[in-house]
């Protein structure tokens, strides 16, 4: 078991913040997790189980120990000809869980490709893109309570999934460590194709394959996203707001032009994004941090931002459209 000490956590966010961690160690068997949480929990240490880094600020140094969660492995759990259940490690890459499925002809996350992180962090915020969501395929996950290494498995009515929420984002957060997820994908073609970037796919009608839209969805992402591997960012900052009827007939009659849609369980939500743009934040700078040009709601790290300067920034997002809108954006990002 080899601990770093003072370990530099840079090239472990995407938002490429340089903080360090008192403890850091890589992970990559269970076994090893449980003792290390073991140990430092009972040496009165904070832990933080790291990912990807993509979901996550980090406003100062992390006085604790952090375990980058590296553990790798897919098992097949059950099948029949309509569906095949799979477990995967915490610590297996999202996208590439998505390519396994893809190329294996399991339908279900094939519009969830290119988001970064781990499938360890996929049912913490429930991830979510282009009409599709975690919680369509979950089947259950595993893992164990920090203060006493309880284990237990969490199905999908436990798992509390909300729109980017769960358990482990509220009263489980920083308390249980998922070990591995279970997804039950499907063997029969259901293309989720609704979401206006996805439209163009329908033409295809019965030519559609799953390649094609995992294709499809990779070059939309990289064509509105920044690649954090290029610009310091964490995603959407802030969720899309929810509203009540009410104050969606309040809001029309001073802002004709404002886009709303229904979610999935019937909520009004707005754009965040274009809430920020009309705000005049798209594309602004303060120095190294930015509203990126093509998307509003996405912070980016030009090189040397500090997180100070981000909560700035954002904090005077926030302002702006709480004094335009009467709306309280409401962070999607983990602040550490
Ligand atoms: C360019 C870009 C695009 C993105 N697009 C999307 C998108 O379309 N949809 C979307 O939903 N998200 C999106 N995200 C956000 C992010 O990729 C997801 O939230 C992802 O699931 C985070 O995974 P991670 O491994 O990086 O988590 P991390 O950032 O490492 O961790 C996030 C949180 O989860 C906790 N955590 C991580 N692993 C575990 C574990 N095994 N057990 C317990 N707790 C754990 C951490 O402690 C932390 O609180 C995007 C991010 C970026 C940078």
């Amino acid at each position: 078991m080899t601990i770093k000490e003072n370990y530099s956590l840079k090239e472990l966010n995407t938002f490429k913040i340089d903080v360090k961690s008192k403890y850091f160690i890589e992970i990559e068997d269970e076994t090893e997790l449980k003792e290390v949480a073991k140990e430092y929990n009972s040496k009165g240490e904070k832990i933080l189980i790291l990912g990807g880094g993509s979901n996550i600020l980090f406003t100062n140094d992390f006085d604790g120990l952090v375990i980058h969660l590296n553990t790798k492995g897919i098992d097949i759990v059950s099948k029949n000809d309509k569906e095949i259940i799979l477990d995967f490690q915490a610590g297996e890459s999202w996208d590439d869980v998505v390519l396994y499925a893809v190329k294996n002809g399991y339908y279900g996350i094939e519009n969830l490709s290119l988001i970064p992180g781990t499938i360890g962090a996929a049912p913490i915020q429930n991830i979510g893109a282009y009409g599709a969501e975690l919680k369509d395929v979950f089947h259950s996950l595993d893992g164990f309570f920090i203060n006493d290494l309880k284990e237990k498995s969490f199905s999908l009515d436990e798992c509390e999934f909300g729109y980017r929420d769960s358990i482990f984002k509220r009263e489980l957060k920083d308390k249980f460590i998922i070990t591995s997820v279970k997804l039950k994908l499907s063997k029969e073609k259901n293309f989720k194709l609704n979401y206006r970037d996805l439209a163009d796919l329908n033409k295809l009608r019965k030519n559609i394959t799953l390649e094609k839209v995992r294709n499809h969805v990779v070059k939309v992402r990289e064509s509105k996203l920044p690649n954090p591997k290029v610009l310091g960012n964490a995603g959407s900052f802030f969720k899309n707001p929810e509203i009540t009827k009410q104050q969606l007939s309040d809001l029309i009659v001073q802002n004709p032009a404002l886009p709303y849609f229904k979610s999935p369980d019937g909520k009004i939500k707005l754009p965040a994004g274009w809430l920020i743009e009309q705000c005049g934040w798209k594309g602004k700078r303060e120095g190294d941090v930015a509203s990126y040009h093509r998307q509003a709601l996405i912070i980016i790290n030009y090189g040397n931002a500090t997180s100070q300067s981000i909560l700035k920034f954002t904090q005077e997002i926030k302002d702006s459209v709480i004094s335009k809108f009467g709306i309280e954006l409401e962070q999607e990002v983990n602040f550490y």
